[in-house]
């Protein structure tokens, strides 16, 4: 199978490394990159879809460099950027015509694509719309739509619900899985349950380094025996004696459920730990 290799790759700026001799082996699944503001994500994206040159270390697909393969990689990519202000005035439509032809679509394979996947996403109700007056749902998706131009092998999505609603962010995330057959998918968030669903495997950046990496529930097994819930009388007293780390409270009735990471009195019942879960116990110290 045909990968997409980093070795040792570091991206400084000044003196400062955004990403520190980051290896991994991507290969045809959901990858998720997961880490705070500042950890590195979009410097890594970047360098996978070769908008940035990395300061040492290789990039592979395939076994070559993909930086020496130029416009044979760039026809491989879909890439949805992080920032969305670009092209306000444009419709959907025009936006989508557009990428294709930067992606050197003739206007015929154009025509078919588009509205191919403007259906896909299900905008083409709206493909006459300004991008500049459509929810920030619906840019995520016309980005997500305009990644998949060309049937890219690989996909890169750089916080893919970025000022989303909660219910479009489940749109989102179920077109992603859909669209995930026989394609490398790299999605960049700091929102954990944009991909505790779909990803096979999480990478966990912490100053642009691996904190951690695996399938989900290896991830939080890695916590077991950690996470308590206990049942309370709603209010804030009842929180007063936990000693642990609350994670969640989910109200219920006049109670409220309470999971609690290292909950040292050891009151309640032990939990399979959440990604959630993980991320926090990751990020304790300091963002
Ligand atoms: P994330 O996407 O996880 O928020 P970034 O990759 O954007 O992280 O940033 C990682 C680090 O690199 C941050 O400390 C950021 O300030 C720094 N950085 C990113 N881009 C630049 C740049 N163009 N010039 C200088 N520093 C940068
Ligand atoms: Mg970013």
């Amino acid at each position: 199978m045909k990968s997409l290799e980093l070795v040792n790759v570091t991206k400084k700026y000044g003196k400062t490394a955004a990403l520190d001799d980051f290896s991994y082996s991507f290969e045809n699944r959901i990858y998720a990159i997961l880490g705070p503001n500042g950890s590195g994500k979009t410097t890594l994206l970047n360098l996978i879809t070769d908008n940035l040159l990395p300061t040492s270390g290789r990039i592979e697909y395939d076994g070559k460099e993909i930086h020496e393969m130029k416009a044979s990689y760039r026809a491989m990519i879909g890439f949805a950027p992080q920032q969305q202000s670009l092209y306000e005035g444009l419709s959907l439509n025009r936006f989508m015509y557009y990428m294709a032809s930067l992606k050197g679509l003739g206007k015929k394979e154009a025509d078919i694509q588009v509205e191919m996947l403007l259906d896909r996403v299900h905008l083409s109700e709206v493909r006459n719309k300004k991008l500049g007056g459509v929810s920030g749902g619906m840019k995520q998706r016309a980005l997500l739509a305009q990644a998949l131009i060309g049937d890219p092998k690989i996909l890169v999505l750089d916080e893919p619900t970025a000022g989303v609603d909660p219910g479009e962010r489940i749109a989102i995330r179920n077109l992603i899985s859909e669209v995930s057959d026989d394609k490398t998918i790299i999605i960049a968030t700091h929102i954990v349950s944009d991909i505790e669903l779909i990803a096979d495997k999480v990478i966990i950046l912490k100053k642009g380094r691996i904190a951690m990496d695996g399938a989900p529930a290896e991830l939080c097994a890695g916590m077991k025996g950690r996470v308590r819930e206990v049942r309370l009388a709603k209010g804030k007293d009842s929180l007063s004696g936990i000693k642990g780390k609350i994670s969640s409270i989910t109200p219920c009735g006049n109670e409220m459920t309470v999971r609690i990471i290292d909950n040292d009195n050891g009151n309640g019942t032990e939990v399979f730990p959440s990604l959630e879960e993980l991320f926090l116990d990751v990020f304790e110290q300091k963002m």
